[in-house]
């Protein structure tokens, strides 16, 4: 069985985020979607609120279990016996980044392996960052994101 590992900070996830881990869902066995953080560093959400978001928007997708971690991803996948790392392309500022990063997570772990899954045209210029700079516009956020993290984050948004 082939465990893929998808990564990353998902503050909040995305439906540029939920089309790769479709996708990877239909090419591995399992998909373990892992919000990876560091205590020192605040987020917009915290860590349990992305860990429950992220569990209502992949309620469809069998193969997927949702998790969090701190420290190298290297030595999460170790821990999970997941052979793959799952990242996700947009624009060749991603490749640049995640060259870098598949190489060093490669030199820390020979047999870790990272796959690119390339985004579709419409997710292409969607990011977390853009949906928090849109939410606190107080502009609509509805088209990229799952309808779950949109009710959450307008409701987030009145208090
Ligand atoms: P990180 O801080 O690890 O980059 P992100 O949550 O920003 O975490 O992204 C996690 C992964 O998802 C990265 O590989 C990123 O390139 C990818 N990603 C982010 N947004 C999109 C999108 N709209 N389409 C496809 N992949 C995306």
């Amino acid at each position: 069985m082939t465990i893929a590992i998808y990564p990353g900070s998902f503050d909040p996830i995305t439906n540029g985020h939920l089309d790769i881990l479709k996708s990877g869902s239909e090419i591995f066995e399992k998909v373990i979607i892992a919000v990876s953080y560091n205590v020192n560093k605040k987020g917009f959400l915290s860590v349990e609120e992305r860990v429950e978001l992220i569990k209502k928007s992949v309620k469809h997708l069998p193969n997927v279990e949702v998790d969090s971690f701190e420290g190298l991803t290297v030595e999460y996948a170790k821990m999970k016996k997941a052979d793959v790392l799952l990242r996700g392309l947009r624009t060749s500022f991603d490749f640049e980044y995640e060259l870098q990063l598949s190489q060093a997570n490669n030199a820390l772990n020979n047999d870790l392996k990272t796959i690119f899954l390339i985004t579709k045209p419409e997710y292409n210029f969607i990011s977390s960052s853009m949906v928090r700079e849109i939410l606190v516009n107080n502009g609509d956020i509805s088209k990229f994101v799952p309808k779950a993290v949109e009710e959450y984050l307008i409701s987030k948004r009145g208090i």
